[in-house]
């Protein structure tokens, strides 16, 4: 579909941008929404999730709390119709679009014999092939934008896109997909103006999350692997996608911006310290 606005010159100054992000009813995407909206860059915060009321919670958190306009467009990014819905309602209603954080993305714990083909497609379509529809159809109406300040799509990726993850073969695989996809898209969209990046979180505290809330034993094994020694929270995220998002990133493309408090950095040669002798050691030497 082509959005063609030919009413609209397409110039934003700012505060005046209008951002959809997708799977933002909770969790990290809630984060950017709030984020977003709270920065006086942008005009209107579009919310997205399958389900209506979920999603106008946090429109309603936004008018109560900003000065920013917000509504709710449910849909299912695993849909091509409604991801295709998204963007078009978008424009017909603020007759602009300029900042896409493609953020739905569910996962599931289960070996790669039992990984059915349909835990296959459900993960991928909606992890891999949502954020690829719903980019496709923001650049269209990025594109007739001609914008000066240029258009901006932030993928949601994880560690995962690096580190391999046993029993979330679909997951791992999107993720590493995401990756690539990021950085084509940005090499095809760099004399549009149009940017393309990642943001890759280690192990944020949200609903996807919720064993490490409930379980000991997963959050001690998890806190190892992570040289900050916590588990990182959804608006540490938030701030890395709105400077991404932002103008001060403009010369930022084909990025990703790890955010896991070092789980990246092989946390099993990091160094011990010894406050009694004032020496550090290897880890596991002492
Ligand atoms: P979450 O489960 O708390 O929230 C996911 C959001 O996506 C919800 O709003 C949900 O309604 C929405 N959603 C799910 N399926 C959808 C669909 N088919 N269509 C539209 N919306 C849908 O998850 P989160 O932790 O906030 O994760 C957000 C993103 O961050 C995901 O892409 C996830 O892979 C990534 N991520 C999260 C973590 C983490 O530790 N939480 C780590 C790495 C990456």
């Amino acid at each position: 579909m082509n959005h063609n606005n030919k009413d609209n010159e397409g110039i934003s100054k700012s505060g005046e941008r209008v951002a959809v992000i997708t799977g933002s009813s909770r969790g990290i995407g809630r984060a950017i929404a709030l984020n977003f909206a709270k920065s006086k860059e942008y005009s209107s915060i579009v919310i997205n999730s399958r389900r209506i009321d979920e999603a106008e919670l946090v429109v309603q958190e936004i008018k109560k709390n900003t000065s920013c306009d917000s509504i709710a467009i449910p849909g299912d990014v695993s849909q091509e119709k409604d991801c295709i819905r998204l963007i078009d309602e978008t424009v017909g209603k603020f007759q602009r679009l300029d900042v896409l954080v493609n953020n739905a993305g569910i996962q599931k714990d289960i070996p790669l014999t039992e990984t059915t083909l349909q835990d296959w497609y459900n993960i991928i379509s909606v992890d891999l092939t949502g954020p690829f529809i719903c980019s496709r159809e923001a650049v269209k109406q990025m594109k007739v934008q001609n914008d000066p300040r240029g258009g901006c799509i932030i993928n949601i990726s994880s560690v995962h896109q690096i580190i391999p993850k046993p029993h979330y073969v679909p997951y791992a695989t999107s993720k590493g997909g995401i990756e690539m996809m990021t950085k084509t898209m940005a090499l095809e969209l760099a004399t549009d103006n149009i940017r393309v990046n990642i943001v890759a979180p280690g192990a944020i505290d949200t609903d996807m999350n919720i064993n490490l809330r409930t379980n000991v034993e997963e959050r001690e094994n998890t806190l190892r692997k992570i040289p900050m020694g916590r588990i990182g929270k959804d608006e540490e995220v938030a701030n890395v996608v709105e400077f991404l998002a932002s103008n001060k990133a403009s010369y930022i493309t084909g990025s990703t911006v790890i955010v896991d408090g070092g789980m990246t950095l092989y946390p099993s040669f990091a160094l011990d310290y010894d406050h009694n002798s004032n020496h550090i050691f290897p880890k596991g030497s002492m």
